[in-house]
């Protein structure tokens, strides 16, 4: 089978390999449509802390079984075993081993995942719009971890398609979400999303007095912008890693934390039931989803578009292996 793996930080290529076979535990299934997001092209430029290379990327998965069903994918194999498996947390499990960095993804002709991480889809959904099932169910587990109820206001930095959906999902639950996204161009490539989900996206920072503030961006800067706008009492959710910005990390800033006692709370990944909910969010907003999809490209246009994703200002590329048409 054909799959796109990164071979070496800046390597990535379309290589030949091995059909991987079923196991008792496992299945091998066909990949209809696997998205290219932001992670996977830091990992092409730099490396991540859970990468072992070489790998076939790929984490946001359309699968389709030896049953001629579809589904989405929880892009883990966890040990079921650990107080986090058995308390439906999953994602930290400490033996977890994550599609597309620390086991073989799904940017191929085929994919192998355990039995257990298969979330049937509806038939409504098109394929593309099912791999979003993985980032909306990243941000289903941020309000989770939240708590975040209908009526609240939930102010999010980031207007990238993780903090879109993010948003998609908080309107979905009755709150009332506000995405902050600096950058004019990136603020702009959103526009049919927000008109078909009545999201709304502003470049200018919001007053004070937010229930909720979450980071769907690396900048230490937005988080900074995210604690001062809290309501106190208020919930900040670290949903975004933080990356190194030399002399920037101030951390006087978690003052804010201290005098007005703000609950801080991470958010990590997904879990098999977030992932659950995200499809049935799916079902009912696929085509403001849809909008998030930048094009459907075939394997072999894979490489070029996982530097286009590093270069920032475009939205999901996703990949069709097999290179049928674009079911709309
Ligand atoms: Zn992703
Ligand atoms: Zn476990």
């Amino acid at each position: 089978m054909r799959a796109l793996r990164l071979e070496a930080p800046g390597q990535a290529r379309i290589v030949e390999q091995a059909l991987p076979a079923d196991t008792a535990e496992e299945v091998v299934l066909h990949v209809l449509a696997a998205a290219i997001c932001r992670t996977d092209a830091r990992m092409w430029q730099s490396g991540h802390r859970d990468l072992v290379l070489p790998r076939v990327l790929g984490h946001e998965l359309c699968v389709r079984g030896e049953d001629g069903r579809r589904y989405a994918v929880w892009p883990g194999a966890s040990c079921g075993r650990c107080q986090a498996c058995r308390s439906g947390a999953e994602n930290l499990c400490r033996a977890v081993a994550v599609l597309g960095f620390h086991r073989d993804g799904g940017i191929a002709q085929r994919v192998r995942v355990p039995r257990s991480s298969l979330v049937p889809v509806p038939g409504e959904v098109p394929d593309a719009v099912v791999c979003l099932a993985e980032p909306l169910g990243c941000g289903v587990n941020a309000l989770n971890q939240a708590g975040v109820e209908a009526g609240e206001r939930v102010l999010i930095h980031g207007g990238g398609p993780v903090g879109l959906l993010l948003a998609l999902a908080a309107r979905a639950r009755g709150a009332q979400p506000l995405v902050v996204e600096v950058d004019a161009e990136k603020a702009a490539l959103s526009s049919r999303f927000q008109s078909l989900s009545g999201v709304v996206v502003t470049r200018e920072e919001p007053g004070y007095g937010w229930d909720v503030a979450i980071n769907a961006t690396s900048s230490s800067h937005a988080l900074c912008a995210g604690l001062q706008r809290l309501r106190s009492g208020g919930r900040y959710v670290v949903f975004s890693g933080l990356r190194q910005e030399a002399g920037r990390n101030d951390l006087s800033r978690l003052n804010e934390v201290h005098y007005r006692q703000l609950h801080l709370v991470g958010a990590f990944g997904c879990t098999h039931a977030s992932v659950t909910e995200a499809v049935d969010l799916l079902a009912g907003y696929r085509k403001a989803a849809g909008a998030l999809i930048e094009a459907v490209i075939s394997l072999e246009e894979s490489p070029d578009a996982l530097r286009r994703v590093g270069q920032g200002g475009v939205l999901r590329f996703v990949v069709r292996p097999e290179g049928a048409g674009y079911q709309a």
